[in-house]
């Protein structure tokens, strides 16, 4: 209740400490705009409440010359059309385009680019973005330069008349480096007015940050990660504004074959009902295990973006709504990081990061990149906080405690 005896629902709303710590205020509509935006196609021509799967491969062409009419699935699908409004609706962008995988997404990208054009990526990258970038374009005599954009030095010296491409990670997956997109993105196009910044916005999803609004050029998704959150699709996005890069980035989808299944477009779609209540779930209990593990002895540095120890937090709260399930520390003692892994019972140790369960594993490593290798990457599920503390604790101590009377330890669910 507040002064007037009214009900406050900020008293009871996650926002306010977000808020409170210095974030972005939320978009408004979100949540409504995610379960109501299907219903809006008309292309179904039906009553049905929910958006309908279409796995027609080809269609029926009523009007021989008409563009804009389905032929062949792998151009143009109902349901994934429409997975694709509800895309750009939340991101606020004027196009979304879907894809095969995260990867596909960045493979369609690096496709608008010609042999001898480059491309700057920051160092700070998932591994499997920085395969594709050294394996594929070397074959397609590209250049490609890794660099640090934590100052803007090393982007400068990179910023030949060839680049075509800045490529970045914010926070990174790994270290959760976060990078001031909006000083970024006018200092690429100052100096290269041709050049696109282009934003893998994976970790935080449009609930909590949207990198055009910024500057950014292109945001690119691994959908299977927050924005579908359940662990049983491969899908990848992009969204954009310029309509010149949309109807390239649209046009490869289709030819090239990088698109995705109805099926999973329809998946997609309804999970994306859920996205502003998954990531409010996550980012609660992900703060909270992070500010526990701030005060455990054995602890020696926590890397979480909503903390007042990250080094960038100030640049978080300006460009971001606040921060997802994905978090790093380190431990005092190196040697204890392989008994913490082995002990822990609810934990998957997997290398992914979004899904509804929870995982821990070491950070990986990357030829020629400095990263810590006692650095233990986080990814929190929709679990209960004070379970994944008590199996942190546990792990910690040896993995002796939180036995019951019997000997059975009452975390192990599996
Ligand atoms: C997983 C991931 C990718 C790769 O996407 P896939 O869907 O696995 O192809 C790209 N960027 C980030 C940040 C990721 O976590």
């Amino acid at each position: 209740m507040n002064s007037n005896g009214e009900y406050d629902f900020d008293d009871h709303n996650e926002q306010s400490l977000w808020e409170s710590i210095g974030f972005l205020k939320k978009s408004r509509s979100f949540a409504t705009k995610s379960i109501h935006m299907d219903r809006k196609f008309e292309e179904f021509e039906s009553s049905s409440t929910l958006s309908l799967i279409n796995l027609t491969s080809t269609y029926k062409l009523f009007e021989a010359h008409n563009p804009s009419s389905y032929q062949y699935s792998r151009f143009g699908n109902p349901t994934r059309n429409n997975l694709e409004k509800c895309l750009a609706s939340l991101e606020n962008a004027k196009y979304a385009v879907t894809y095969a995988s995260g990867l596909g997404a960045q493979t369609a990208i690096i496709s608008t680019l010609k042999r001898g054009e480059k491309i700057v990526v920051d160092f700070d990258m998932n591994f499997d973005s920085i395969r594709l970038f050294k394996n594929f374009t070397s074959n397609m005599e590209m250049e490609i330069e890794f660099v640090d954009f934590t100052d803007l030095d090393g982007l400068k010296n990179a910023m030949t008349e060839n680049v075509k491409l800045v490529w970045m990670e914010s926070p990174s997956s790994r270290t959760m480096k976060v990078l001031d997109i909006r000083r970024i993105a006018d200092f690429v196009h100052e100096n290269l007015p041709n050049a696109r910044l282009v934003v893998d916005n994976t970790i935080l999803s449009s609930y909590l940050q949207c990198p055009l609004e910024f500057g950014a050029d292109v945001v690119v998704y691994s959908i299977n990660k927050y924005v579908h959150g359940y662990s049983d699709v491969v899908m990848g996005s992009i969204a954009v504004n310029d309509d010149k890069i949309h109807e390239k980035l649209k046009y490869h989808q289709g030819a090239m074959g990088i698109i995705p299944s109805p099926f999973d477009c329809y998946m997609v779609n309804k999970s994306l009902k859920t996205l502003s209540l998954r990531m409010d779930h996550h980012m609660k209990v992900a703060y909270k295990v992070a500010k526990w593990l701030e005060r455990q002895p054995q602890v020696d540095l926590v890397l979480h973006p909503a903390l007042q120890s990250h080094p960038q937090h100030d640049i978080a709260c300006r460009q971001s709504h606040g921060h997802s399930g994905v978090f790093a520390f380190k431990l005092k003692n190196p040697e204890n990081v392989e008994n913490l892994l082995k002990n822990l019972k609810i934990f998957l140790k997997v290398e992914s990061i979004g899904g509804f369960e929870s995982f821990m594993r070491r950070a990986e490593k990357v030829d020629g990149l400095k990263i810590d290798e006692n650095l233990i990457n986080v990814s929190i599920g929709l679990e209960d906080a004070d379970d994944l503390i008590e199996d942190i604790q546990q792990a910690m101590d040896g993995g002796s405690k939180g036995n019951d009377e019997n000997g059975n330890n009452k975390l192990e669910f599996y």
